[in-house]
């Protein structure tokens, strides 16, 4: 067996020489780490690209003349680059969140944010999350990264699996349904998260051969679970890519006659994540006149290309608030003012308003004084593998069925 190095490798990238020694230093203070420090980007990603060994962490400023932040995760993504990043920025809140949110969009591991000037217990903390984003993404054996050959393979031979999260209708406490959630059960590296698969599937084309096993599990289940008397509604996650291919409505017709279900018991999700390579493209851009300070401003709001009116123009019969603004939506204001502003979105369109990310008593609470007509998160269950379910119902109805004036029964 291979000794673990001893000690972490972190590079850290800012072009302000002061910051570099006082980070370097608060590092000292913290233990004991392998630390290069540039002030030169391109150089900094040519030692990255170019090292036997890649660094554990890169601690990233976002705005840097020569290679911002933002085209300097596109390389590292483009190398593959498997180690954790960190954005350490004087911007705003909002910008770090966005450029948190690009690097993730690429696929890199986002270990977090340090706000300027850094102080040593919030670098700390950073560090500490960045370890928790090790261990809880498993790397790929001998930190190579995933062929996608391996992923291809797998789909045929069946190593994809599903598992499911309940959905609860808030008024009522029941069962209304659960969301089949992907997971790869990899011969060698254990189970591998979606985070891990899904960007790759969509980058090599495998999406269609993915999505349409997961249909094929999700559906089967559901017979399944309607025979056994459990009248849920499936959720299945199908992406952008799966949208665009003509196929797809016949497949998945012919998936749904094939396990005797009715399309009415099936709800598809439209993954907003998966954003586009044109739309990282624009996020980029957008983020970089940002950090030059100009001002911006949407233009025919609602009309365009914008989000708001694809929905509106589409027509969806649900809206799932992102768990980025529920959990703690009731102690933050920006992530209330958006949830909030989805709600009333949702209802003027007719939609159903499902909150992801129900973490506690206290986000279970914001949402039903709030509007949101379905909970799905970790306060009422983890996914589960479909032979958890009756067992968990069962303690779901012991647990809650008293706050409910007709107790928590399955919907029929
Ligand atoms: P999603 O569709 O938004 O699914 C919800 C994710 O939130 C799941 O992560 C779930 O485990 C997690 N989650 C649930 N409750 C909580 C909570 O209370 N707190 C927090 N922090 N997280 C919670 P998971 O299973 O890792 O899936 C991640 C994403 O991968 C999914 O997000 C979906 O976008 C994508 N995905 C998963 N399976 C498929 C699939 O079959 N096809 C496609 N296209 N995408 C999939
Ligand atoms: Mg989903
Ligand atoms: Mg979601």
């Amino acid at each position: 067996m291979q000794e673990p190095p001893l000690k972490r490798r972190l590079v850290i990238v800012d072009d302000d020489q002061f910051m570099l020694t006082m980070i370097t230093a608060m590092l000292g203070r913290i233990g004991e780490f392998d630390v290069q420090g540039f002030t030169d980007a391109p150089a900094a990603f040519r030692s990255i690209r170019d090292a036997a060994a890649p660094p554990d962490l890169v601690i990233l400023d976002i705005n840097m003349p020569e290679m911002d932040g933002m085209a300097f995760f596109r390389q590292l993504a483009d190398i593959g680059f498997r180690g954790c990043v960190a954005l350490c920025s004087g911007e705003s809140d909002s910008m770090l969140r966005t450029s948190a949110q690009l690097a993730r969009s690429y696929g890199l591991r986002v270990g977090g944010t340090l706000p300027k000037p850094p102080r040593p217990d919030l670098l700390r903390t950073l560090l500490a999350q960045c370890e928790g984003e090790r261990e809880s993404r498993r790397s790929p054996a001998n930190g190579r990264e995933r062929r996608p050959e391996e992923l291809r393979d797998a789909i045929e031979a069946g190593d994809i699996f599903c598992v499911y999260q309940p959905k609860i209708d808030i008024s009522s406490g029941r069962l209304v349904g659960v969301e089949a959630l992907a997971r790869w059960r990899h011969r060698t590296d254990g189970i591998v998260p979606p985070a891990e698969f899904i960007p790759m599937a969509e980058r090599t084309g495998s999406m269609p051969a993915l999505t349409r096993c997961v249909f094929d599990l999700a559906l089967g289940q559901l017979a399944r679970w309607r025979e056994a008397g459990i009248d849920l509604i499936m959720s299945v996650n199908a992406s952008v890519h799966d949208l665009a291919d003509l196929s797809f409505p016949d497949f998945l017709n012919g998936c749904a006659e094939r396990h005797r279900v009715n399309p009415a018991w099936v709800i598809i999700e439209v993954t907003e994540s998966g954003l586009t390579e044109d739309e990282r493209l624009l996020v980029e851009i957008v983020s970089r006149l940002r950090l030059r300070r100009f001002q911006l401003s949407i233009d025919d709001f609602g009309n365009g290309y914008s989000t708001m009116a694809k929905l509106r123009d589409l027509v969806f019969d649900e809206l799932k608030i992102d768990q980025g603004f529920t959990h703690g939506a009731a102690s933050d204001e920006r992530k209330a003012a958006i949830f909030h502003a989805s709600v009333q979105i949702a209802k003027r369109l007719g939609m159903k308003i499902v909150a992801e990310g129900v973490e506690d008593q206290a986000d279970w609470d914001f949402c039903r004084i709030n509007g949101a007509d379905v909970a799905q998160g970790y306060f009422m269950s983890r996914p589960l593998a479909p032979d958890a379910m009756e067992a968990w119902l069962a303690a779901w109805r012991l647990r809650h069925g008293a706050q409910f004036p007709d107790g928590v029964e399955a919907s029929s």
